[in-house]
């Protein structure tokens, strides 16, 4: 698909709710739905799941009896990962059915949501009690514990993953008994991100900061020479800044500053580091309608509403992508990317387009900003599987030297070897994976090959 059709295809309006009612609680649904003769597949439709069944259970107890009465299986969110890492080679236990707020602590702040919840079924009721989560990814269609479990993140130098306010989770291990894990327990930082190797979340609780809004600026075309002088300050402009480029031209071709709005604060004027303030809302590819964004022009709206780039009635994409996603240490990312410029040839082809982040350093051992102020550098591709397989090498191999970790749920072709050199709690994450699943039922091809084979 080319690089205009298909956003204009991301910016349709998707028919019917996307989004689960507020505090939504589904109605009880045939709980196992046999899987063939219908292909199963991820969001994104590149990668069809092998799993023999697919589980719905509309209970924590339901849940509890199949995970004690299965053998292989694996816990299965929203599917927007574009890998194998939610396919088990027995059965996959959907969330779906358990999505419910469980308790908004308004003493403590802390919200605890059922593991299916996705971000876009409560954040709006929580801005209208006065609450806010510190950060959001770029689409909230994605669950809270399939985002945990992966280190998904949003932008900000201060801002951590979005597992970085969890304060607690109930777990169901393999024996089928549910177990609490809150920040103090001591297998708290390997289980929270955990790629679902110790058992199946069914409740996540999160810390509460109070509601804020946020004003959005874009501004178009700032230097590749600017962005080499100021990068620290450039990131830093806002509680959130992206950069979007296609490497071509020697600038960025949008950068997108979120900034939470304080008492007193001051318009951003029409001069971004060389770049041009917008005279209107922008898509991340200029080109294309900006209907489907978050109001920009520093207009200020909640939280929930601006953190993402897309609103949230809005899908960001059809599906008809692939992505990939590397985090190296903040110092190095601007080398990394004047030497990813120079690939732009053999990029751009298969780009729609790339995003730069920040994002803060954290505590959990397989987390990709582990101990590390991280800069990701990410890319949407064409869905050209063979082409997109063929880059990435270059890429990783171009990264190697920053020790380049990769988004657990994208696509990425890194040697198992490296990983364990990349991640230092990656042997101890093993050992305890081992007495949390001593038989290997939540064990799959992708934890096999990526994190039990080093
Ligand atoms: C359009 C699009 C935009 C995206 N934007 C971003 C972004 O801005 N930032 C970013 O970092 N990532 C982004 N991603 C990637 C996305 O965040 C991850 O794919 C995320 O893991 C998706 O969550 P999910 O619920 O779909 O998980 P799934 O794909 O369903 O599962 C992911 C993993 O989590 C595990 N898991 C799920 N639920 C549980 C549970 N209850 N207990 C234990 N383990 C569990 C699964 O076993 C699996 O290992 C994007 C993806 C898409 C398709």
């Amino acid at each position: 698909m080319k690089r205009k059709k298909f956003l204009q295809v991301s910016t349709i309006a998707v028919t019917g709710s996307i989004l689960a009612p507020q505090w939504a609680c589904k109605p009880k649904s045939e709980q196992t739905i046999p899987m063939l003769p219908t292909e199963r597949k991820n969001w994104a439709g590149n990668y069809t799941y092998k799993a023999k069944e697919l589980h719905e259970p509309a209970s924590v107890a339901e849940l509890q009896e199949l995970v004690k009465k299965l053998s292989q299986q694996k816990a299965l969110g929203s599917r927007h990962c574009f890998n194998d890492i939610a396919d088990s080679p027995g059965h996959q236990i959907s969330t779906r059915m358990l999505n419910k707020v469980v308790e908004i602590n308004e003493e403590n702040k802390v919200l605890t949501v059922e593991a299916g919840a996705r971000y876009g079924d409560f954040s709006e009721e929580l801005y209208k009690r006065g609450f806010a989560l510190p950060n959001i990814a770029s689409l909230p269609h994605i669950t809270v514990a399939g985002a945990c479990a992966t280190g998904t993140h949003g932008s900000g130098v201060k801002n951590g993953n979005l597992a970085t306010p969890v304060v607690g989770v109930e777990l169901v291990k393999p024996d089928g008994s549910l177990v609490q894990i809150d920040n103090n327990h001591p297998d708290f930082y390997a289980i929270v991100v955990g790629l679902g190797a110790f058992g199946i979340m069914t409740k996540v609780s999160l810390r509460l900061e109070p509601a804020f809004d946020v004003r959005q600026y874009v501004f178009l075309d700032l230097p590749m020479a600017s962005l080499k002088e100021n990068f620290e300050e450039i990131m830093a402009a806002g509680y959130s800044v992206s950069l979007f480029t296609d490497w071509m031209g020697e600038k960025v071709s949008e950068v997108w500053v979120k900034q939470k709005v304080e008492p007193n604060m001051v318009e951003m004027g029409s001069d971004f580091f060389g770049a041009k303030s917008a005279s209107q809302n922008m898509h991340p590819i200029a080109a294309l309608s900006a209907e489907a964004c978050s109001d920009q022009m520093g207009v200020p709206g909640p939280w929930y509403d601006r953190l993402p780039h897309f609103k949230m009635g809005f899908t960001p994409s059809a599906g008809e992508e692939l992505q990939s996603e590397y985090f190296i240490p903040m110092e190095n990312a601007v080398a990394a990317m004047l030497e990813l410029e120079q690939m732009r040839d053999e990029i751009y082809p298969h780009l729609l387009i790339s995003e730069i982040r920040t994002i803060a350093a954290d505590d959990f051992w397989l987390s990709p900003c582990y101990q590390r102020d991280s800069v990701a550098i990410h890319c949407t591709w064409k869905q050209k599987t063979p082409e997109v397989m063929a880059v990435l090498p270059k890429i990783e191999n171009i990264l190697a030297k920053y020790n380049c970790r990769p988004h657990w749920a994208k696509l990425f072709t890194i040697d198992p070897k490296l990983l364990e050199e990349r991640y230092p709690r990656m042997q101890d994450f093993r050992k305890l994976a081992d007495v949390y699943d001593p038989d290997g039922k939540f064990r799959n091809h992708y934890l096999n090959l990526n994190v039990f084979k080093g």
